[in-house]
C-alpha cells in the first residue's frame, strides 16, 4: 500500500505554487506545456485504465476506475486515491511518485496475469499432445499421422507466438476428429463383418446336424444330433450375443391316439406333425429335432421369448388345420409348447430344463397352448 503521508512528504504541498508563480523565463510558454503534459497525462492514464488486460482478482471496471482515481487526482486535484478515508485531503500537490508506482506495479501484475495464462495454455497443449499420443499415436495406422501432429504441436507450444499455437491446435482438432471417424467406421464394419461370419457358422452348423444325424421316422435331426447343437451353442456362448429360444413341445394325449386308431396312425401323426413344423420354420437357421418319442424340439436362432412364443402360436394354428383320418375316422391333434429363451452365460442343459418345465405348466394348464419358461 502506498503512503500518502511518505508521498506529500516528499513534496511539499507549496512547491507547485511556487513554481507557477515564478515560470522559468528561459522557457517561454513553459506554463501551458505542463498544463498540457498534466492533461496527456491524465488521458494516458484513462487510456491504460480503459484498457488494461485483465489481473488476478481485479474486474475490469475496478481497473478502470482506479485509473479514473489517479488521473482525477493528477487534473482536478481529487483526494489521493489510496489514502486512507479519514486522511484524503484534496487540492494538494499530486503525489507524482506514489502515480509512478501505482502504474509500475499494475504494469506488472498485468504481465504476470498474462505470462500465466500463455504459459498455462501452452501446459495445457502438452497435456493433450501427450494423451492423445498414448490413446492414438500407438499401433495404430492413424499413428503416423497423430505423430506428425503432436511433433507440431509440440513446436508450436516452444515457439512464442500464440497464434501459430491456436493454428496448431485448429489443425490437430480437425485431423483428430477425421482419423476418430475413420477408427470408429473401420470398428463398425468389423463388427458387422464378425456378425455375418457368426451366422454363417450357425446356419452351417445347422445344416451340418441336420445331415449327420436323422431321426428315421419323421427325417428331423435325431436326439444325439440335437445334442450335439446345443453343445456348439453353448461353445459360441461368448461371441453370440444374440438372443436364442427353445421351444420344447409335446403331442397331447398322443397315447390316445394310438390306442384309438393303431401305431401306424400314430407314426404317420409323427410324420405330419414334423411336417408341419419343417414347413413353419423355414430359416436355414431353424433348427428341428425329434427329442424323443412324441416330443419335439426347435431352436431359433436370434430370436426373442415374445416373437418365439407368436411362432410358436402360429405353428399351434397351422397344426389345427392338419387333418389326419383312418378308416373313414377323421381326427387332428393339438401340442403343448414350454419356450425358454437363453440366458447369458446359461448351460444348454439347464436352458433345456426350463422349457420342459414351461412345457409341463402348459400340460397343467389344459394343453394345446404355450408358457413362456421363468
Ligand atoms: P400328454 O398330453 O400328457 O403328453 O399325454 P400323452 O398321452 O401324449 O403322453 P404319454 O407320455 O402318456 O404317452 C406318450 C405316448 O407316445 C406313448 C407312446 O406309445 C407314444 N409314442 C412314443 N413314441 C412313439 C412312436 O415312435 N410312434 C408311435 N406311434 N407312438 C409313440
Ligand atoms: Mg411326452
Ligand atoms: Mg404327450
Amino acid at each position: 500500500m502506498l503512503g500518502f503521508g511518505k508521498a506529500t512528504k516528499s513534496t511539499p504541498a507549496d512547491a507547485p505554487q511556487a513554481r507557477d508563480e515564478k515560470p522559468d523565463s528561459a522557457v517561454p510558454g513553459s506554463a501551458p506545456l505542463e498544463e498540457d503534459a498534466l492533461e496527456s497525462l491524465g488521458f494516458v492514464l484513462r487510456a491504460l485504465g480503459r484498457g488494461s488486460f485483465a489481473v488476478e482478482d481485479l474486474e475490469p471496471a475496478a481497473i478502470a476506475a482506479r485509473f479514473e482515481a489517479w488521473a482525477s487526482h493528477l487534473l482536478v486535484r481529487a483526494p489521493h486515491p489510496e489514502a486512507p478515508e479519514s486522511e484524503r485531503p484534496a487540492g494538494v500537490r499530486p503525489d507524482f511518485a506514489g502515480l509512478r508506482r501505482f502504474v509500475t506495479t499494475h504494469r506488472k501484475r498485468e504481465q504476470a496475469y498474462v505470462q500465466g495464462s500463455v504459459d498455462g495454455l501452452r501446459d495445457a497443449v502438452w497435456a493433450f499432445a501427450r494423451s492423445l499420443n498414448r490413446v492414438l499415436g500407438e499401433g495404430t495406422r492413424a499413428g503416423a499421422e497423430v505423430d506428425q501432429r503432436i511433433r507440431q504441436l509440440r513446436e508450436a507450444a516452444e515457439r512464442p507466438s500464440t497464434e501459430d499455437l491456436r493454428r496448431e491446435v485448429l489443425a490437430a482438432a480437425e485431423s483428430i476428429e477425421s482419423i476418430v471417424g475413420e477408427l470408429r467406421r473401420r470398428q463398425q464394419s468389423h463388427a458387422d463383418e464378425l456378425g455375418r461370419k457368426v451366422r454363417t457358422l450357425t446356419e452351417q452348423l445347422a445344416e451340418t446336424q441336420r445331415e449327420v444325424g436323422l431321426d428315421a421316422l419323421t427325417r428331423l435331426a435325431n436326439r444325439k444330433a440335437l445334442d450335439a447343437h446345443l453343445g456348439r451353442l453353448g461353445d459360441l456362448a461368448g461371441v453370440l450375443h444374440s438372443s436364442a429360444t427353445l421351444l420344447m413341445i409335446d403331442l397331447d394325449h398322443f397315447k390316445q391316439v394310438n390306442d384309438a386308431h393303431g401305431h401306424p396312425t400314430g407314426d404317420d401323426v409323427l410324420r405330419g406333425v414334423a411336417d408341419s413344423l419343417s414347413r413353419t420354420f423355414l430359416r436355414k437357421s431353424d433348427f428341428v429335432a425329434r427329442y424323443g418319442g412324441e416330443e419335439f424340439v426347435v431352436i431359433l436362432n436370434e430370436t426373442t421369448l415374445a416373437s418365439a412364443i407368436m411362432l410358436a402360436d402360429r405353428f399351434r394354428g397351422t397344426l389345427r388345420t392338419v387333418e389326419f383320418q383312418k378308416n373313414g375316422a377323421r381326427f387332428h391333434v393339438t401340442v403343448s409348447i414350454g419356450v425358454a429363451e437363453l440366458q447369458p452365460g446359461e448351460a444348454p442343459e439347464t436352458w433345456v430344463e426350463r422349457a420342459d418345465r414351461a412345457l409341463y405348466e402348459a400340460k397343467r394348464a389344459g394343453r394345446d397352448r404355450a408358457v413362456a419358461a421363468t
